[in-house]
């Protein structure tokens, strides 16, 4: 929609067909509805936590996470920085963005929903678009921004990997980047829905460890998702059928000798109450007992009689409380997707096909992901943006 905005403001005629029966609908359910459009690092540093993030740098420079910002506040959508760079709009509603973002369109495109696009081909020097129901259009330039292969029911299935393929593109096999991961616990039932907040996870691989990441974490009925944990994800998806291991450190602010001070000083005043109360002062309430049973300790022995032994395993679990990890959730639970048009057939001056003159690329279909805090969506309307004004000024030459 950004490409069809800069090309209809270039002076082309534009048309934006949309499977579903309205658009944005995967924008009206990013950053949990509240939709984290981008990040406020640097524009290098965007470049450096993209897979392939070279490939980016035209199209981040020519629109920028301030020009993003811009762009949305000049369209009456005030925005707000949240903790981690992570930019919102200031309503907290991804519907705003969604709307301005459509009634700007609007303005310059028109947008027809509910055309599922079957297959493109290029006769002479125009493309023909068919839809499943053998409607046809046709048009001088394509931009394909058909998103990756996650939450198929948002309409991003795929299709543009078929249609790159079918002019010659080569596809990197799609796969999920950010995904929830399946721990193998029985411990899951009780900590369903618990949230972590300021916490390290490290993903060890046969005892090696692959990843580091500080934040957030939640934990599902089946295993565990929030930004640190779809950080490491496409990592435990890489290393599917190894031994592999989550490990939580709930105290990453402290060090040894202080947490072990600490221990003392508490288990000292809870005397002759049991474990499980002391564990109120230094855990939330949902993983005391799931902690007592992993550290294999006893929930009601009173504090005065903890061992050496015992308080050893404390230690040892809050900065280390271990879980196995069997894998990743399926791709349609995936934030991203990993894969896609192989940047080397692209230009990233004006993302046109370096195939199939007229052809352009913008967002998720591109081999191009990163963590979450906006970085997906910047890269988008990034791309999208290059996309659009390259197509106006290729047409005005
Ligand atoms: C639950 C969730 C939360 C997320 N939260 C964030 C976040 O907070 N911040 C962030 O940066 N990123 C987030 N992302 C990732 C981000 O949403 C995507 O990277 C981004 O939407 C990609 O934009 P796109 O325009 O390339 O593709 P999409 O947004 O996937 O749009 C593709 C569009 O093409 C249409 N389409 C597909 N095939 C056809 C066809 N054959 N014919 C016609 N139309 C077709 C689809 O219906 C769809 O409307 C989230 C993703 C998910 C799933």
């Amino acid at each position: 929609m950004i490409a069809a905005i800069k090309a209809g403001e270039g002076g082309l005629k534009t048309i934006v067909l949309e499977k579903k029966s309205h658009p944005c609908i995967k924008l009206s359910i990013t950053g949990k509805g509240k939709c984290n459009f981008t990040n406020s690092a640097d524009i290098k540093e965007f470049v450096k936590v993209f897979r392939n993030g070279e490939f980016l740098y035209k199209s981040l420079f020519s629109f920028s996470n301030s020009d993003l910002i811009s762009f949305f506040e000049n369209l009456n959508v005030p925005c707000i920085l949240e903790r981690g760079g992570r930019y919102f709009p200031a309503s907290s509603k991804a519907t705003d963005i969604v709307n301005a973002l459509i009634k700007q369109t609007k303005k310059f495109s028109k947008i027809i929903s509910s055309f599922n696009v079957a297959s493109i081909t290029k006769t002479n020097d125009l493309f023909r678009v068919f839809d499943d129901r053998q409607k046809e259009m046709s048009a001088k330039n394509i931009i394909i921004a058909t998103g990756g292969i996650s939450y198929p029911n948002t309409g991003s299935t795929g299709d543009g990997y078929i249609f790159a393929q079918s002019f010659g593109h080569t596809i990197k096999p799609p796969t999920p980047a950010l995904v929830p991961i399946i721990l193998d616990s029985k411990h899951l039932k009780t900590l369903n829905g618990l949230k972590l907040k300021n916490i390290e996870v490290s993903l060890y691989v046969q005892k090696e460890i692959l990843a580091k990441e500080f934040g957030d974490m939640e934990f599902s009925i089946d295993g565990a998702t929030g930004p640190t944990i779809l950080t490491i994800s496409a990592l435990v998806g890489e290393n599917a059928g190894r031994d592999m291991q989550l490990s939580i450190n709930l105290k990453p602010a402290l060090t040894r000798p202080q947490l072990e001070q600490r221990l003392l000083r508490e288990l000292e005043k809870f005397g002759k109450y049991q474990l499980k109360e002391m564990l109120k002062e230094l855990l939330p309430l949902g993983l005391i007992k799931p902690f007592i049973n992993i550290a294999n300790l006893q929930m009601t022995k009173p504090c005065s009689q903890i061992t050496k032994d015992e308080r050893e395993k404390i230690l040892s679990s809050l900065f280390s409380l271990k879980f196995k990890v069997s894998g990743v959730k399926n791709i349609k639970e995936a934030i991203v997707t990993r894969g896609g048009v192989c940047v080397d057939e692209i230009y990233q001056n004006t993302m046109q096909s370096k195939l199939v003159k007229g052809l352009y690329f913008c967002g998720e279909v591109i081999d191009i992901d990163a963590p979450t805090g906006g970085f997906n969506l910047q890269a988008a309307f990034s791309t999208g943006f290059l996309a659009g004004i390259s197509v106006a000024n290729c047409n005005q030459e």
